[in-house]
């Protein structure tokens, strides 16, 4: 923090600032009527690493097959993947299936108010237990999103990268700090909302930001240096082969393992390349793995990208036919199945192979993927 006492931001109406804002341009979204904490907490989970945008529907088809607590835990966890299927980070899924089965088994079916044991919880860190006692209790905690540390950066010109251990430390003392005692519930969508629609991450509106008198950026000309970035590591690439199996108008699918990367989800038989490895040769082999009899050559269809947090991915897809009554004489390592082409359309897929299913209804390789 290298502000000089002169620029020390004039803090004391923050808060009376941002509520008079948000009383006029908070936004309507569908988790904001009432203080449900099912609703609330659902709706944080998913606005973890996703936007508003894309969250909205999600959430309603979400609320419509588990309206409460109850409905969640006793669901199975491939149930609640499917509905997860396309909004990326799924351990949130998972965490979400998990809490919902403490909370009915350990807590009666009630969320607890206090912040040890909401975080105690799968999935439940600090900042979303904060939200969840702010928003549906209205007990003052205060809360470090993405967006609040953003503001925060700025509103005491923070010039250090957010990510550090100190600089972390330093942000939940200004967030406590900033935290009001009345109108908790309020204040924590409102500073969401800032930094949503106000204080955004390129070009914030500084001229309608209702904080700006606050603000040590504005005031020193430093709002679009901060927050400082950190140099971004290069994404490594990932080559793969996929394979698109035809028997009798069935394709066979696998469940990847529930723990790990993309846990829960279904993709087409697939392989990593090695180093240097060719990816016909990496086809024919995992064919062989799998132990199934092809009626003519594996065929090549091309190529999908998709972009994952950590790494991209590059699929080359190869098709084939598989003789009607022909199965697997190799060894299952996990859940797999034949599945007609409008049940692989309905199944929870992965975003890349879900790509795959796409560029073959596309481009209507007619053996290979129609119905
Ligand atoms: S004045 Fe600008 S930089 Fe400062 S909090 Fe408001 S929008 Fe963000």
């Amino acid at each position: 923090m290298t502000f000089s006492p002169a620029d020390r931001p004039e803090i004391g109406d923050f808060a009376d600032r941002l509520l008079c804002w948000y009383r006029r341009r908070g936004r309507q979204l569908p988790w904001r009527c009432g203080h449900d904490p099912y609703r609330i907490w659902i709706s944080e989970i998913m606005l973890q690493q996703t936007g508003v945008g894309t969250v909205i529907p999600y959430y309603q088809r979400f609320l419509a097959r588990f309206p409460d607590l109850a409905s969640l835990a006793s669901a199975s966890i491939d149930e609640v993947i499917a509905l997860w299927a396309g909004l990326g980070y799924y351990s949130r899924a998972r965490n979400l299936h998990a809490a919902a089965q403490i909370l009915v088994a350990d807590h009666g079916g009630r969320f607890p108010e206090e912040l040890p044991e909401l975080t105690r919880l799968p999935g439940i860190g600090r900042s979303t237990a904060g939200a969840i006692r702010a928003i549906a209790f209205g007990k003052r905690a205060p809360i470090l999103d993405g967006n609040v540390r953003r503001i925060l950066s700025r509103i005491f010109a923070l010039e250090a990268p957010l990510k550090t251990a100190k600089s972390q430390k330093q942000l939940w003392a200004w967030a406590e700090q900033l935290t009001p005692n009345d109108n908790v519930d309020d204040y924590s969508q409102a500073i969401m909302d800032l930094g949503a629609t106000v204080c955004t991450p390129r070009n914030p509106d500084c001229a309608a930001c209702p904080v700006s008198p606050c603000c040590v950026a504005f005031r020193l000309g430093k709002t679009a240096e901060l927050p400082l970035s950190v140099v971004k590591k290069t994404t490594p690439t990932v080559q793969q082969v996929a394979l698109v199996l035809n028997k009798g108008g069935r394709f066979l699918l696998q469940k990847r393992p529930y723990q790990g990367f993309l846990g829960g989800l279904w993709e087409f038989p697939s392989a990593s390349l090695k180093e240097a490895e060719e990816s016909g040769g990496a086809a024919q082999g995992l064919l062989d793995q799998l132990g199934l009899d092809l009626r003519g050559q594996l065929r090549r269809h091309g190529k999908i990208r998709h972009a994952y947090s950590h790494f991209r991915l590059i699929a080359e897809v190869f098709c084939g036919e598989v003789f009607p009554r022909g199965d697997r004489i190799g060894e299952k390592d996990r859940e797999e199945q034949w599945f007609s082409r409008d049940a692989v359309a309905s199944l929870p897929l992965h975003g890349a192979h879900r790509k795959i299913m796409e560029k073959l209804e596309k481009e209507g390789k007619g053996a290979t993927f129609q119905k």
